[in-house]
């Protein structure tokens, strides 16, 4: 049988394993967790660090292509693995997307619309800045690096402010953004193969809270006109990095202008709808590029779908840890996906929660449904 290797064991890494065990692959797991979500269904989990070289070369003897779930993988750990295994993404996209810095100077060479953002390394870059020249604040201050789910990102009004969120992140090279006045945000879910043949999934529309997404609608119809800018715009971005794999890109739309936030070289939250909605669901297409293949049919078999994120902070309600009654999460159409994750935190997405139209519903009733049962779980 053959192995397939994935760097990161959370639940996108367990998704994978699920989707490659599926169409008869076996999967190494490599993370340094001991009870990460994908190492407990893995075939088998190399717990190490990610800088582990007789680990990696254990990973490399065993399997022909790695890939990876998130992208704060060091690259130099996919640079070693690619001398010797195919390895989808290239280090050198991980890198681009690893980087915010690296990443909004990418996204801008290529032409994609991007907010307003400087750089911001060093105190001088501070004292530097010309808030009257450049429309900066409101912004929001990101760490260049190992930001996710709104981690690592301060906002601040004014240079004073911007100092001191800085100082806060050790002065380690930032982005800071302008912060824009968001009407909505939207997704692009794709994956292309190494002859450039591509599919996207319909726009997804996303809700997050406070950094995380809450959230996603699919209704696969082209109501606002973003089906036919954004796909084309994600297609061009996949293309200029000769993307091999499935990746995202996030869009912002601010007072009728849309701009592209940030691309992710892996599945992503928000296309979890096509696990439930969709024949060949983004994890497929994750093995389906991994080992050469094209990606396949992209097509909602369900017209339209909702997700409703579940964060470890269902468990901190009143102030002490309560096990939710995910029992009470049923109907036509309402599918609950737990990650196996051993220990909530607030924050921590443990499980998502998927609402199918199974026809005639309007996305108004999909979106009520979802926050019924957000209701259910947290009233009970
Ligand atoms: P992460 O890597 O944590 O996903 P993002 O840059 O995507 O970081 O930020 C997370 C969320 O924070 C976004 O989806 C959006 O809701 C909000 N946000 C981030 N940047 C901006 C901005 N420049 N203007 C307005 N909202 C923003
Ligand atoms: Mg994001």
């Amino acid at each position: 049988m053959e192995s397939l290797g994935i760097l990161g064991g959370g639940q996108l890494g367990r998704f994978f394993t699920i989707s490659a065990q599926k169409m008869g692959y076996s999967v190494i797991v490599f993370d340094p967790d001991d009870k990460s979500p994908a190492g407990k269904i893995a075939n088998k989990h190399i717990c190490k660090p990610y800088d582990d070289l007789d680990a990696l070369d254990e990973l490399k003897d065993s399997c022909r292509s790695v890939t990876t779930e998130f992208e704060n993988i060091p690259a130099e750990t996919l640079r070693y693995l690619e001398k010797h295994i195919i390895v989808r993404p290239s280090s050198e996209t991980v890198s681009i997307a690893q980087n915010r810095i690296k990443e909004k100077d990418f996204l801008k060479r290529c032409g994609m619309p991007v907010g307003n953002y400087v750089v911001i390394d060093t105190i001088e870059s501070i004292n530097n800045l010309d808030s009257n020249k450049v429309l900066i604040f409101p912004g929001i201050l990101k760490t260049a690096k190992f930001g996710y789910d709104g981690k690592g990102q301060i906002n601040v009004n004014n240079k004073v402010e911007l100092e001191a969120a800085f100082i806060a992140f050790n002065s380690v090279p930032c982005t800071l953004e302008l912060k824009l006045d968001l009407d909505g945000e939207f997704s692009v879910v794709l994956a292309r193969s190494i002859d450039g043949q591509f599919i996207a999934y319909p726009v997804i529309q996303n809700h997050h809270e406070v950094g995380i997404l809450d959230v996603s609608f699919v209704s696969g119809i082209d109501s606002e006109g973003e089906q036919s800018t954004c796909i084309p715009l994600a297609k061009k971005v996949a293309n200029e990095l000769n993307y091999i794999g499935v990746m995202a890109v996030e869009f912002f739309m601010s007072q009728g202008n849309l701009f592209v936030n940030e691309i992710a070289p892996r599945p992503h939250n928000s296309g979890h709808f096509s696990i439930d909605a969709c024949v060949y669901n983004q994890f497929d297409q994750q093995v389906l590029t991994l080992t050469g293949n094209k990606p396949r049919n992209e097509e909602m078999q369900f017209p339209k779908s909702a997700m409703l994120n579940i964060l470890g902070d269902l468990w901190f309600r009143e102030g002490r840890l309560i096990e939710p009654k995910f029992e009470m999460i049923s109907g036509p159409g309402v599918i609950l996906h737990l990650y196996g994750k051993n220990e909530p935190r607030k924050g921590r997405k443990m499980g998502h929660i998927t609402v199918l139209g199974l026809g005639g519903e309007t996305g108004k009733e999909i979106l009520q449904r979802v926050e019924e049962l957000r209701k259910i779980l947290w009233e009970n």
